[in-house]
């Protein structure tokens, strides 16, 4: 009996080693994928053109929007995770939807958690006074850049599925309206036992900041997370913006709500350091103005952090 007993022992410890080689293995493989900037630009272009008609929740022109996402993600191999793409708000006065997308984990046990990557791709519609005849709040910077970012973690992670745990990929709506997209769905996911490990948002990361990292994350102070993203980067890749502990900005964009919900680390990267960039809520908040190769760049390098976070142990990432 007692042989038997070590024989358990010895079973349980051999098996844990092997699942702690196997993580490390997958997180120290060398990264080769190469994010293409014309496919970032063509992105960004799209959703910030003028046919977009500034992407105000609840009209046509967001609703093109939503056409366009919904055909990228099926080209990503991307599936619905609702019966829909579409994620119909019950908060709003109106229609408009979340689109929202997954990619299952390919670990037996860690596909059933969840790592959401977000972004808002409503924006404010047209302005009522407008600058030499232009009235179209494109919102390039806010949030269609955030959205590219998003749309290219959802081709990386659809087409190559290296991810162990599962990741959603998530367009909010309604976010100008005071977070309502992105309410509903942590509201909706927390009532069906939804399993989440992780909430990254992007937002704003279509100019470069001066600092010695590339870009914040908001409620640096809550968790670990900035200090993660850094290990796996193997870089300064995020650090600290004392603004945006000044403006409250963890609380002012979709991470919050799954914060909220969840309880679990929900940040937001961003490059946007209130210097950096004159057309925030404006019209000439456009596609020109972004700096397309900074973007391009800054998705390569969080690329490999995210993967790195599907693949991690359980935990690595937690509240303080
Ligand atoms: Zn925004």
């Amino acid at each position: 009996m007692r042989y038997f007993y070590f024989l358990i022992v010895f079973i349980l410890v051999a098996c844990k080693s092997a699942l702690v080689s196997d993580v490390s293995k997958n997180s120290d493989a060398i990264f080769t994928y190469k994010v293409d900037e014309s496919s970032v630009n063509e992105t960004l272009k799209t959703l910030s053109s003028n046919e977009m008609q500034g992407r105000e929740a609840g009209t046509a022109g967001i609703n093109k929007a939503a056409d366009y996402l919904i055909e990228r993600l099926k080209e990503y191999n991307v599936k619905p995770y609702f019966k829909t793409y579409r994620d119909t708000l019950t908060n709003f006065k109106g229609t408009t939807f979340n689109i929202v997308g997954v990619i299952e984990g390919n670990d037996p046990i860690l596909k059933e958690e969840f790592i959401i990557l977000g972004a808002h791709y409503d924006h404010i519609g047209i302005a009522k006074e407008g600058i030499d005849g232009d009235f179209i709040n494109n919102g390039a910077n806010d949030d269609a850049s955030g959205v590219t970012a998003v749309a290219e973690l959802a081709k990386y992670f659809g087409t190559h599925k290296t991810n162990k745990r599962s990741v959603l990929i998530a367009f909010f709506t309604a976010e100008e309206t005071g977070l309502l997209g992105s309410f509903h769905l942590a509201d909706k996911l927390k009532k069906s036992n939804f399993n989440l490990y992780t909430m990254l948002n992007f937002e704003m990361i279509g100019v470069p900041m001066t600092a010695d990292y590339t870009a914040y994350i908001t409620g640096f102070s809550k968790s670990n997370m900035a200090a993660k993203i850094n290990e796996y980067s193997g870089t300064k890749l995020v650090g600290y913006l004392p603004m945006e502990f000044q403006y409250q900005l963890f609380l002012r964009s979709d991470n919050y709500p799954f914060y909220q919900e969840f309880n679990v680390p929900s940040q937001t990267v961003c490059t946007f350091d209130f210097t950096n960039f004159d057309y925030y809520h404006h019209v000439k908040d456009e596609f020109e103005v972004m700096d397309i190769p900074h973007m391009t760049n800054f998705i390569q390098d969080i690329l490999p952090v995210v993967e790195k976070m599907t693949n991690s142990k359980s935990k690595e990432i937690k509240l303080k």
